[in-house]
């Protein structure tokens, strides 16, 4: 088994060029790979087995919950941690190489409005990601919470952390591909993104073990979903391996239902079954956020949910636009808080 570790330390190409002050293998002959003694070959082992964490440090503690993936446990390493287990039970090892390739790009990633990845577990049958523990709630909760009161100024504060966040990743050219509220944490005013990229570690989990070809559609998820994503998912109960066409627009798009949230109190087409959702965005329908007066924040939410990708704005635009609102005229009168706008809806 040695032998497959070595390979798959030598996928994990994606170095930080900051980081990369020694030769990469790719530059080197190709006639003349490097040898395990070559110091080319230490150096790059070493820069990996930092984010290497070995199965037997961690403390695992009480389950916070299950996702799609797996299981989130809170834990100790070093102080409180989220660690999170992937459920891989084949000993594949293109999946595990895929793993690591998709987890060494979490490196990468220094915002202080993402979630801080502390490493992973890499050796099977222990898989599992490291990150830091968010303490808060997440932006889910916090918008469906009749006690708290969102005043627009607080709102487009959470919009403008949120949506730097995404440009920072976008600029590290990693796409979230799973943006939603469940995936953002509120610690004291300060938005902390999660999970980004980790879509795609599970996908290849899941796929690999699939044996009908249905889809699996997770509740809740198909409103954070950009048209071109919804329609070819209707491809892949077919075809089963081909890759959603996830890109930086349809992050904007699952911003922009995250927008919608924060301005409604709930998702887009709340209680609609699936093929309904489907349907209707295909056919380029939108809910549009009723109760809402403010013109420019109803101008946000359809820049995102726009038909074409590349006629959503970026993550740098949106920072701007969001900056120049007159947050004044705005604000909610204290008549209509957020959950009644959205009981009255309903
Ligand atoms: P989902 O994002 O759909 O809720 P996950 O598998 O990502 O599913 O998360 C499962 C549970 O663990 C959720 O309750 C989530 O809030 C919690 N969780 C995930 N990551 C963290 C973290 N870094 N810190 C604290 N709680 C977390
Ligand atoms: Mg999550």
């Amino acid at each position: 088994t040695l032998k497959t570790l070595q390979q798959v330390d030598s996928i994990d190409s994606d170095v930080d060029p900051m980081e990369r002050s020694w030769p990469t293998r790719q530059n080197s002959d190709p006639q003349e790979p490097p040898g395990r003694n070559d110091w080319r070959w230490h150096q790059r082992s070493s820069v990996l087995s930092e984010w290497d964490i070995p199965y037997e440090e961690l403390e695992i503690q009480d389950l916070i919950g299950a996702g799609r993936f797996g299981r989130v446990f809170k834990g100790k390493w070093h102080g409180d941690v989220a660690i999170k287990v992937f459920n891989i039970e084949t000993d594949n090892d293109l999946q595990l190489a895929s793993f690591k390739t998709e987890v060494s790009m979490f490196r990468k990633t220094r915002h202080e409005n993402l979630v801080l990845f502390m490493g992973a577990c890499m050796k099977l049958p222990h898989l599992a990601i490291v990150t830091s523990l968010c303490k808060g709630k997440t932006l889910y909760d916090t918008v469906r919470d009749r006690r708290e009161t969102l005043n627009m100024s607080r709102i487009v504060n959470i919009a403008t952390q949120i949506a730097q966040g995404m440009g920072y990743l976008h600029a590290r050219e990693i796409l979230h591909k799973d943006l939603k509220s469940k995936n953002i944490f509120l610690e004291n005013g300060k938005v902390v993104i999660t999970d980004f990229g980790l879509f795609s570690v599970t996908k290849l989990i899941q796929y690999g073990e699939r044996k009908d070809d249905t889809l699996a559609i997770p509740p809740g998820w198909l409103p954070y979903l950009a048209p071109e994503v919804i329609t070819s998912l209707r491809a892949t109960s077919q075809y089963t391996d081909s890759d959603l066409p996830f890109s930086q627009a349809s992050d904007v798009y699952a911003f922009g239902t995250v927008w919608y949230e924060l301005l409604v109190g709930d998702l887009p087409f709340k209680t609609q079954p699936a093929e309904s959702i489907i349907w209707q965005v295909g056919k380029g329908l939108r809910q549009s956020p009723s109760n809402v007066q403010s013109r420019d924040a109803k101008d946000i939410l359809m820049q995102c949910w726009k038909t074409q990708p590349d006629k959503r704005p970026q993550f740098s635009d949106l920072t701007q636009t969001l900056d120049r609102l007159p947050r004044k005229r705005l604000t909610r009168s204290p008549s209509t808080p957020l959950h009644l706008s959205r009981s009255a809806e309903s």
